[in-house]
């Protein structure tokens, strides 16, 4: 068989790739029906002030479970959906259930932190949706803060610009998502309207060890302090990694050391 490798090789590529592609159309299929047939639910994770152990807000995190492909993570979804109009009926489902289950147990300070694929951004549809949050289910615009990520920030950046800047005139607060993912120039935080940076968890994991992650928090909450902005520290697991982040003055984290991602039957009892 010693002949035959080098196309086996090939051929076993090709068959990944074949699987790959496959499971990508099997998933774009399945959201089309994912919300009319009930596949889709919401959870929530709550973020925490450090000082005095408050809930700060809860973020919103989608999840699908397709009949036929089970669970589904949304990073796996979320790309794909991103590809067509699938995603602006997913994110409308998505802000008005989260109003409906999250209103009623927040106050005015308490926030609700959504994901939004800046792609979405603009245009009739998204501001519809905005303001039927507000006049409809009776969501204030400061407690909604919209997270983008680093990464698709950085892609969009003229129309990011002008689109955080409408948000945050209606009140709606903005935050970054994945920081210190998006191998960026950090001039562009000159020139957005940011309210909160989310260090990605990445930087969290290995923070008791790896005095290069430690330098990168420090240097990125000196930078947010010194510019005004907020910080919240994604994926917070143990007491030693929330001591280190609270030692060098970060106010919000949210991770399996507080909460894991909760229904909101789970948030009421
Ligand atoms: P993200 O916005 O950075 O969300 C945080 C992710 O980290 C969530 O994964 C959450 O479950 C996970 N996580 C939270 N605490 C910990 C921890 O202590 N340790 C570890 N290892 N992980 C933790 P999830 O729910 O799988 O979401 C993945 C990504 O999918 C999200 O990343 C977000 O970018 C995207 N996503 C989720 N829901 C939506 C949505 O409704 N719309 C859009 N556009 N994207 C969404
Ligand atoms: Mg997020
Ligand atoms: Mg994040
Ligand atoms: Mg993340």
């Amino acid at each position: 068989h010693a002949k035959a490798l080098g196309r086996g090789c090939y051929a076993f590529f090709d068959v990944d790739l074949d699987q790959r592609n496959h499971r990508l159309m099997q998933i774009k299929h399945g959201l089309r029906h994912a919300l009319s047939r009930n596949e889709m639910s919401l959870v929530y994770q709550p973020e925490i002030h450090l000082e005095t152990r408050e809930i700060f807000g809860y973020e919103v995190l989608m999840r699908w479970h397709s009949e036929e492909l089970g669970p589904i993570s949304p990073s796996e979804f979320i790309p794909v959906a991103e590809e067509s109009d699938i995603i602006a009926d997913l994110t409308s489902w998505m802000m008005l259930q989260a109003c409906r289950d999250l209103l009623p147990l927040l106050n005015d300070k308490m926030q609700i932190g959504v994901n939004i694929s800046p792609r979405q951004f603009g245009g009739d549809r998204w501001l519809t949706l905005i303001r039927q949050c507000i006049d409809q289910e009776g969501l204030r615009p400061s407690q909604l803060c919209v997270e983008i990520t680093e990464g698709a920030l950085i892609r969009d950046m003229e129309q990011a610009v002008v689109q955080l800047s409408e948000l945050r005139k209606l009140g709606i607060r903005v935050a970054i998502d994945d920081f210190g993912t998006g191998y960026s120039s950090l001039s562009y935080l000159k020139r957005l309207p940011i309210d909160f940076l989310k260090i990605d968890r990445t930087f969290v994991a290995d923070i008791e060890t790896d005095q290069d992650d430690q330098a990168i928090i420090c240097a990125i909450i000196n930078m947010a302090q010194s510019l005004g902005i907020g910080l919240i520290a994604e994926g917070v697991e143990t007491q030693e990694q929330l001591k280190f982040l609270k030692s060098q003055g970060c106010d919000i984290a949210q991770g399996y050391f507080f909460a894991r991602p909760m229904s909101v039957d789970q948030i009421k009892c």
